[in-house]
């Protein structure tokens, strides 16, 4: 594998990351001609941009997210020339359509992941190891405290909560990113039910989105003003739907968050949760050190918040490692608002961090 080279293949600029072999920026957060999008959650696909290129299975996310923009769909694996350099994108593992784009020019090729994850999820590709000399990480859960459990025992402990509050004769109202999240717990979850579950406006947009583009899960309704009682149901809403009035038609209620926070047992205290369950769509600890090698990269460079653990990490290891400034979130509630996603206006939950998560507020993160 040849040497990283001196001139990089993607920069930081003020408005994303570009890479100018391409003339082309991706997941840009300013108006940009040419737009490579990773996937469709709000810090990473923006309105504006002359031009979009997407994978195609992400296209009606996208087409839901930002309307009737100019796309090109890709396929993954599909060679694309941008000037003198050529793209491709590879599945990331992380929502339905997530693509790390590859980059090959002057020599060098470089991945960017976008955001990405390692354990299996029914609702998208499995994530692709695709060897370069320099990979663009994300790093949202860069400290050794983050390790997932399997998936199965996590949707196993929801259903018992939720079977639990049925004998107790109430709701149980399952805070979860209304773009992915929602989706994979409603797919997971066809392994242990096929009882239907009741979803919020929000989640029940993409969802749709998610059933056009075949993936299989539970049935869900609508919560509709017209029922009265859901005592002994299960109802998915996104981050900050407990705290608005929608709450009050479920009358005495049992509240879980799914999210990769849950694992700082603080997060779900101060957000005043009953149950916190980690789920993440994001790379754990073991999961960031295990793709950046077998990447086989020299260099690595994080974005999506703390990342000097990881960087500490990686040097040590004799791997090449830095920080990329980019106006990434993490995952944010921005894709759960009803100016994208349609529903009810949704409360802010105003909490603080926790000492060992990063510093961006809880609300504007997704996991
Ligand atoms: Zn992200
Ligand atoms: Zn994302």
């Amino acid at each position: 594998m040849p040497e990283p080279t001196s001139a990089p293949l993607v920069v930081p600029t003020a408005a994303g990351l570009y890479c100018p072999a391409g003339d082309f920026h991706v997941d840009p957060w300013r108006p940009v001609e040419r737009a490579v999008i990773t996937h469709g959650h709000s810090d990473h696909a923006r309105l504006g941009h002359a031009r979009y290129w997407a994978a195609r299975p992400g296209l009606g996310i996208l087409r839901k997210r930002l309307g009737d923009v100019d796309v090109v769909p890709v396929e993954y694996g599909e060679p694309l020339a941008f000037g003198r350099a050529r793209v491709s994108f590879h599945p990331a593992g992380h929502v339905l359509g997530s693509a790390q784009i590859r980059i090959e020019a002057d020599r060098a090729t470089w991945v960017i992941s976008g955001d990405y994850k390692r354990e299996p999820d029914p609702t998208c590709a499995p994530f692709e190891v695709v060897a370069c000399d320099t990979f663009v990480s994300e790093a949202t859960f860069a400290l050794p405290i983050y390790r997932w459990r399997p998936t199965a025992e996590v949707v196993d402990e929801i259903r018992e909560w939720w079977l639990a509050n049925r004998r107790a004769g109430v709701a149980s109202v399952l805070g979860c990113y209304a773009l992915g999240k929602a989706q994979r717990v409603l797919a997971e979850l066809l392994r242990v039910t096929d009882e239907p579950v009741y979803v919020h406006g929000a989640v029940a947009t993409l969802t749709d989105v998610y059933r056009e583009a075949g993936v299989a899960m539970v049935p869900t309704l609508p919560v509709s003003a017209a029922r009265k009682d859901y005592a002994g149901e299960l109802i998915v809403a996104p981050p900050g739907a407990d705290a608005t009035p929608w709450m009050r038609r479920f009358g005495k209620a049992s509240t879980g968050f799914c999210s990769g926070w849950m694992r700082v047992r603080g997060n779900r205290r101060r957000r005043g949760y009953d149950r916190g369950f980690v789920l993440s769509d994001h790379a754990d600890w073991p999961s960031l050190l295990r793709t950046i090698r077998e990447t086989r990269a020299r260099r690595a460079l994080l974005t999506h918040g703390h990342s000097d653990v990881l960087v500490r990490y990686l040097r040590e290891q004799g791997v090449e490692a830095g920080a990329l400034e980019t106006a990434f979130a993490g995952e944010d509630g921005g894709t759960d608002t009803p100016a994208t996603a349609g529903g009810p206006p949704l409360g802010a939950v105003g909490a603080p961090t926790d000492a060992n998560a990063p510093a961006v507020p809880e609300r504007a993160r997704e996991a």
